[in-house]
C-alpha cells in the first residue's frame, strides 16, 4: 500500500491493468455472489484510487493469443521442441524449470498478458501520449503472489531499462485497499476502460479460466490454417476442475492434439509422460496448457478464498462473457491490429519478439536464480 502511495504521488502517469480473473472475484470480498461480473466497477474504483489511465490485461492477453498461435503454427512447420507448452502462468513456468529442466525449451517464449500489457503501456501507449518509458508506471491487480516475482524477473525490462510491471496488487490487497479507502464497490457505476489497451473480447476474458488459452489460440491458429472461425467449443471440451483434459482438432489437413492442465501433480504426470516419449521418440501431444491453480487463475491464491462452487461459478461467469461480447477472436480485434499495423508489424516478427517474448535467454537466466 505504500509502495502504491508512493508511485501515485510521484510524477510518473501511472496506470493499471486488471487480470482476466479479477472482475469475477472481487466482488466477493464486497458480499456479492461468487462469479459477479464488476469489470465496470473494478475500473471505477481504480480511478477512484487515483490512476490515470486504467487497461485491461484482457488486450495483453490477446496479444499473447496472437504470439503463441504463431509460435505453435511454426513449430508444427518445422515439427520441433513440441509440444508446446504455455508460459502465462508464472508458478508453472518456474515449477517445470525446477523439475523438468529439459523441457525449458518447449516452453513458449511469449511474455505472459501482464508483462505484454506492460510493455506495450511503456512503449506503444507512451509514444501515443508524447512521453518515454520512464515516465509512465504500471501496477496490475493478479490472482497469486507468483506474479508479483514475474515482474521483477529481469528479462522483463524494456530495453533494459526499466521494468515492464512496476508494482502487483492481488485481488484480495486490492480489496483491503479500497476498503481502508471507504470505497464500497456495490455502490460505483460502471465505467469503461481506457483505450486502445482495454479493447478486449473474449478470447482475453477466456484466459481467467483452465482451458481459455488453449481455446482462444485455437480460434487464431485455426483461422490462420483455414481461414475459418473455430466451432464453438460444447461445454464437455472443457476441463472439470481438477482434471486433466485431452482433445484433438482438425486444422486443415493435420490433427493437432491439446492437453489442458490445472495443478502441479497433474503438471508432472504429463511433463512425465512428455520426457517418456522423447526417450522412445514418440509424441502424441502438440499444445499443453499448463496453469498451477486448480480452475486457473479464478482458483489463485490471491483471490477470496471460497471454495470450489465459487471458483466453478467464476468460470462459468467468464465463459459467459466470452458468449456474450462481439469480438470472439483475438486476431478480430481492430485496437490489436492497429498495435500490430503501427508498431509491430507481424506476429513472430524481429520487433515483436524484441517487446514480447523473453526468449530462450530469459530462460536461462530464470534458470540460474532457483
Ligand atoms: S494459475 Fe494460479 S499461480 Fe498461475 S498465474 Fe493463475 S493464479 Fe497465478
Amino acid at each position: 500500500m505504500e509502495e502504491l502511495e508512493r508511485l501515485l504521488s510521484s510524477k510518473k502517469i501511472v496506470a493499471v491493468q486488471t487480470a482476466p480473473s479479477v472482475r469475477v472475484t472481487l466482488g466477493e470480498e464486497f458480499g456479492l455472489k461468487p462469479g459477479t461480473d464488476v469489470t465496470g466497477r473494478v475500473v471505477a474504483a481504480l480511478r477512484m484510487l487515483g490512476f490515470k489511465y486504467v487497461f485491461d490485461t484482457d488486450f495483453g492477453a490477446e496479444v499473447t493469443v496472437l504470439e503463441e498461435a504463431q509460435e505453435l503454427l511454426e513449430r508444427l512447420e518445422q515439427q520441433e521442441r513440441l509440444p508446446l507448452f504455455t508460459s502465462c502462468c508464472p508458478g508453472w513456468t518456474r515449477f517445470c524449470l525446477k523439475q523438468f529442466p529439459t523441457l525449458e525449451q518447449n516452453l513458449s517464449e511469449c511474455k505472459a498478458p501482464q508483462q505484454i500489457l506492460g510493455s506495450l503501456a511503456k512503449t506503444y501507449f507512451a509514444k501515443k501520449i508524447r512521453k518515454q518509458a520512464k515516465d509512465v508506471a504500471v501496477v496490475s491487480i493478479m490472482p497469486c503472489f507468483s506474479k508479483k516475482l514475474e515482474a521483477k524477473e529481469r528479462e522483463h525490462a524494456i530495453a533494459g531499462a526499466s521494468q515492464d510491471v512496476d508494482l502487483v496488487i492481488t485481488t484480495h490487497e486490492l480489496a483491503q485497499m479500497l476498503k481502508a479507502k471507504g470505497i464500497d464497490l456495490r455502490r460505483l457505476s460502471d465505467e469503461e476502460f481506457d483505450n486502445p489497451l482495454g479493447v478486449t473480447g473474449g478470447a482475453g476474458a477466456l484466459f481467467g479460466a483452465t482451458g481459455g488459452i488453449a481455446e482462444a489460440v485455437m480460434r487464431t491458429a485455426y483461422h490462420a490454417t483455414t481461414g475459418g472461425a473455430l466451432p464453438r467449443f460444447e461445454s464437455n471440451m472443457r476441463p472439470a476442475l481438477g482434471q486433466i483434459k485431452e482433445y484433438s482438432i482438425m486444422m486443415g489437413d493435420r490433427d493437432v492434439h491439446l492437453a489442458i492442465v490445472q495443478g502441479y501433480p497433474n503438471a508432472s504426470v504429463v511433463c512425465k509422460r512428455v520426457l517418456e516419449e522423447k526417450r522412445n521418440g514418440m509424441r502424441s501431444l502438440d499444445f499443453v496448457e499448463v496453469l498451477g491453480c486448480i480452475g486457473g487463475c479464478v482458483g489463485g491464491p490471491g483471490q477470496p478464498d471460497t471454495g470450489e462452487d465459487a471458483v466453478l461459478m467464476r468460470a462459468a461467469a467468464l465463459h459467459e462473457r466470452d458468449r456474450r461480447l462481439p469480438l470472439r477472436s483475438a486476431h478480430d480485434n481492430p485496437a490489436v491490429k492497429k498495435v500490430y499495423a503501427s508498431m509491430l508489424g507481424k506476429p513472430g516478427s524481429a520487433k515483436a519478439k524484441k517487446f514480447l517474448h523473453r526468449g530462450q535467454r530469459g530462460y536461462a537466466e530464470m534458470l540460474k536464480t532457483l
